[in-house]
């Protein structure tokens, strides 16, 4: 028998495809979709509006859900991480960040990660294996559930975006497919206006990006201001270098419509790239391309295994006045989840928060 279909990462055409391939009437798709997605139920037995013939028929040839949560964990701030086990038994994790204005999650693209960036964590698990775009759909489903409740509508929509694990670029086609049956309306309605996508610095797929007519936001990490320095940082620098990187990036920015965002991301690492002569290369990189893409710096999220220490905030505000007094707009951001390994670059399957937030630690019965 051939392996059951993962109906979550289906668009509403397929699923109607799928659908009349088992003799049902397009209704059917339409009525499956929604409790998939509107819903977010997540599986057959709970779809109660579906005759049970069609149920059992369901449950034998395809999956409502694929992704089986593990653990749940509370930081301190609010922030929730949750991590998951695909089928094959394979690490995802995704956090879910309150916010005063929009709640934002931000979900993995694989299941480790191939790039060997030297400042985090999940580096460490190499990669495992690119997530399909059902598994992608689903960590959205689950952590939307457990914050607002099953097929609950988030009260002033959501934030997504691509930063968890994994790079986003070589997940390409799965990701853009996860985009277009997440902006469905009669499903979670996220449009990819709300989305952002994070890359390490695929230059071709920049390009590839730029070209896509309903696209993402895309935020580019830079993490040093010269090749010699990233190349040491970021491996994938000895591919496609600062220069082939920033001419895509070039490209990406003349294309962008009225509304959309375009983010450098800086992680600052106490006495490797934080100096002030760092800034001021920075910013002469950046105003050479002619690029107008505000910066955001990232204090590092310290973890064991990691050789590295945040730069004190003092160096932090340093830095980014010397980028300001450049032309280059520069933010601050603020790190959430640090005490649950939730923050950027901590992702790597652990399996306890640490000491402070043990005591938070819930198991997820759904
Ligand atoms: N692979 C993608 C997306 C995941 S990382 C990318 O590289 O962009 C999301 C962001 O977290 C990146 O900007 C990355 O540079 C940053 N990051 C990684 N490890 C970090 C750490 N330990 N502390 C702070 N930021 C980190």
């Amino acid at each position: 028998m051939s392996e059951p279909v993962h109906l979550t990462g289906l668009t509403g055409d397929e699923l109607r495809a799928f659908a009349r391939g088992l003799g049902e009437p397009d209704y059917r798709a339409r009525q499956i979709f929604a409790a998939l997605h509107r819903r977010r139920l997540r599986s057959f037995d709970e779809m109660t509006d579906l005759p049970k013939e069609l149920r059992a028929t369901l449950a034998e040839r395809a999956r409502a859900s694929t992704l089986a949560v593990e653990s749940r964990y509370i930081s301190a701030d609010g922030t929730r991480r949750y991590l998951m086990k695909t089928h094959d038994g394979l690490p995802v994790e995704t956090v879910f960040i309150p916010e005063e204005r929009r709640d934002t999650i931000c979900f993995s693209s694989q299941s480790g990660c191939p790039l060997q960036c030297s400042f985090c964590l999940t580096a460490k698990l190499g990669l495992l294996r690119t997530l399909t775009a059902g598994e992608i759909v689903e960590q959205i489903v689950v952590a939307l559930n457990d914050a607002y409740g099953v097929g609950v509508r988030a009260p002033r929509g959501t934030n997504l975006v691509a930063m968890g694990a994994g790079e986003p670029m070589l997940a390409y086609d799965s990701l853009l497919k996860a985009l277009r049956v997440m902006a469905a309306e009669d499903g979670l309605h996220i449009v990819p206006n709300r989305v952002t996508v994070s890359t390490a610095g695929l230059a071709p797929k920049i390009r590839e990006l730029a070209r896509e007519p309903d696209r993402p936001h895309l935020a580019v990490s830079l993490a040093a201001p010269t090749d010699e320095l990233r190349d040491e940082l970021m491996p994938i620098n000895k591919r496609w270098n600062l220069d082939e990187l920033l001419a895509a990036c070039k490209e990406f920015e003349k294309s962008l419509k009225p509304g959309e965002r375009f983010t450098f991301e800086y992680v600052m690492l106490d006495g490797v790239n934080d100096r002030e002569e760092h800034a001021r290369q920075l910013a002469n990189l950046l105003n050479r391309h002619r690029l107008s893409a505000k910066v955001n710096l990232i204090p590092h999220n310290p973890a064991e295994g990691l050789p590295y220490q945040p730069s004190p905030p003092e160096r932090v505000e340093r830095f980014k006045e010397i980028l300001e007094r450049k032309g280059v707009r520069a933010f601050v951001r603020r790190p959430r989840g640090r005490d649950i390994y939730a923050a950027c670059g901590q992702l790597a399957a652990r399996t306890q928060a640490n000491n402070l937030s043990a005591a938070l630690v819930h198991q997820l019965t759904r």
